[in-house]
C-alpha cells in the first residue's frame, strides 16, 4: 500500500521531495495546498508542475477514510460519521454546531483498550492505533464538508474513539499538523485532548509545553469506585493522576478540565462533591459536568437537572468553576461515550 501522505511531518516530506529533485519551497506548497485548500488529489494542485503531480500520485494515498455512513440529529446540530480505515476497521467523528463555534470530535483509535464500563467504545474493545495521517484526515473530512457552506472548524477535540495518551506519538503529530502554521492552521487553544489518567501520558504532554487543552475524565475521586469503573485507575490512582495535573499546571500555566460524568444516585450526591471539592481544591482548574449518556452495556442512567444544579452549587460555592455539558446527538448514538460503531460486525 503507498504510504498516506497525511502521515507525513513538513521535514519528512522535504526529504521525500529533495530526494525527487524537488526544491525546497514544493513541501510547503503541498501542505498548503492539502491542509488549507483542502485539495484531495495531487491532480488537483495546479500549481505544481505535471510531472510532480504524477509522482505523487504514483508514490502516496490521499484517502486514509472511506465514509460509510452519516446520521444527523433532528435539529440539524449534530452530525456523525462513520468510516472505514484501508484494513477495514471503523473510526468514528462528531461534528458539533454551536451558534460561534463549529467543534469537532475525533477519534485517536479505532475502539479502546481501557475498557470504561460506562463507555460504547470501551465495551467495543481496542481495534487498532490510528496512524496521525488518520487523526488529521478526520478534520480534513470535516474542513470540506464545512467549506460547501463558506464555513470552518473553529475547535478540535480528541474525545471520541480511543485513548489518545496510549496512543501518544501519533496523537502530537497529528496535533502539530493541525496546528502548524503551513498545516492546517488551528489555533493551540483551540485543540483539545482528552486522557482517561494515563500519568506518563499527562507529563510527557506537560514536557512538551505546547498551548493545547487538557482534559481529564475523572468523574469520581473514590479510588476503589474508579477502578469499577475504569480498570486503568488500578495501575494509576487519583492521586497520581492529580498529582500529574499539578505538575501539568505548574509547568505549562494552564487551566485544566476535568470531566465528570454524573450517574443517577452513584456518583452525584452533594457528598460526592464535597469529596472532589477537597481533592482539587486550589488546583488551576474547570469542572465540566456531563449527565451521563445512556449505553447498551452499561445500566447507569443520568443524573437529573435539579441534583446536576446542586452538584454544580457545590463546585462553585468553593470558587471552583464548572459547566454543565450540553447533551448533544442522544438520539443518534454521538453522545459522549456512544461512539461504537454499530455496524461493527459488519467490519470483523
Ligand atoms: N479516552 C479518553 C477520550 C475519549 S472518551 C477519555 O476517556 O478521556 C471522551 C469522554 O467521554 C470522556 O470524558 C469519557 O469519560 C466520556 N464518556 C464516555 N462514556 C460516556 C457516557 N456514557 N456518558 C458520558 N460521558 C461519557
Ligand atoms: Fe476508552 Fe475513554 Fe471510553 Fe474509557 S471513556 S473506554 S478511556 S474512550
Amino acid at each position: 500500500m503507498r504510504p498516506l501522505i497525511y502521515d507525513l511531518d513538513l521535514a519528512e516530506l522535504e526529504a521525500e521531495l529533495t530526494a525527487l529533485g524537488q526544491p525546497g519551497f514544493r513541501a510547503k506548497q503541498i501542505w498548503v495546498a492539502i491542509y488549507q485548500k483542502l485539495k484531495t488529489s495531487p491532480e488537483e494542485i495546479t500549481t505544481l508542475p505535471k510531472p510532480l503531480r504524477e509522482a505523487l500520485a504514483e508514490r502516496y494515498s490521499f484517502q486514509a477514510l472511506e465514509p460509510v455512513k452519516r446520521i444527523e440529529s433532528a435539529d440539524g446540530l449534530t452530525v456523525k460519521d462513520l468510516f472505514r480505515l484501508h484494513d477495514g476497521f471503523p473510526v468514528e467523528a462528531v461534528l458539533m454546531y454551536y451558534e460561534e463555534r463549529r467543534t469537532l470530535c475525533i477519534s485517536s483509535q479505532s475502539g479502546c483498550a481501557i475498557g470504561c464500563s460506562f463507555c460504547a467504545t470501551g465495551q467495543m474493545g481496542f481495534k487498532r492505533h490510528l496512524t496521525s495521517g488518520e487523526i488529521v484526515a478526520q478534520v480534513l473530512y470535516y474542513a470540506r464538508l464545512l467549506a460547501e457552506t463558506e464555513q470552518r472548524i473553529t475547535n478540535v477535540v480528541v474525545m471520541g474513539m480511543g485513548e489518545p495518551f496510549l496512543n501518544f506519538d501519533n496523537t502530537m503529530s497529528a496535533l502539530d499538523r493541525l496546528n502548524h502554521p503551513e498545516g492546517f492552521g488551528l489555533g493551540a487553544r483551540r485543540l483539545t485532548v482528552s486522557t482517561v489518567g494515563i500519568v506518563p501520558g499527562i507529563i510527557k504532554f506537560a514536557d512538551a509545553e505546547t498551548q493545547y487543552n487538557l482534559a481529564i475524565s475523572l468523574h469520581t475521586v473514590d479510588n476503589e469506585f474508579r477502578s469499577s469503573l475504569i480498570p486503568v485507575n488500578r495501575k494509576y490512582s487519583v492521586e497520581e493522576i492529580l498529582n500529574a495535573c499539578r505538575y501539568y499546571i505548574q509547568k505549562t500555566s494552564r487551566r485544566i478540565t476535568f470531566e465528570y460524568a454524573l450517574i443517577d444516585n452513584i456518583n452525584d450526591s452533594t457528598k460526592d462533591a464535597d469529596a472532589l471539592v477537597r481533592k482539587i481544591r486550589g488546583m488551576m482548574c474547570h469542572v465540566n459536568l456531563i449527565p451521563l449518556n445512556p449505553t447498551t452495556g452499561y445500566s447507569g442512567q443520568p443524573t437529573q437537572a435539579d441534583k446536576v444544579q446542586k452538584f454544580s452549587e457545590v463546585l462553585e460555592a468553593n470558587g471552583i468553576p464548572c459547566t454543565v455539558r450540553l447533551r448533544r446527538g442522544i438520539e443518534i448514538g454521538a453522545g459522549c461515550g456512544q461512539l461504537a460503531a454499530e455496524e461493527l460486525s459488519n467490519f470483523d
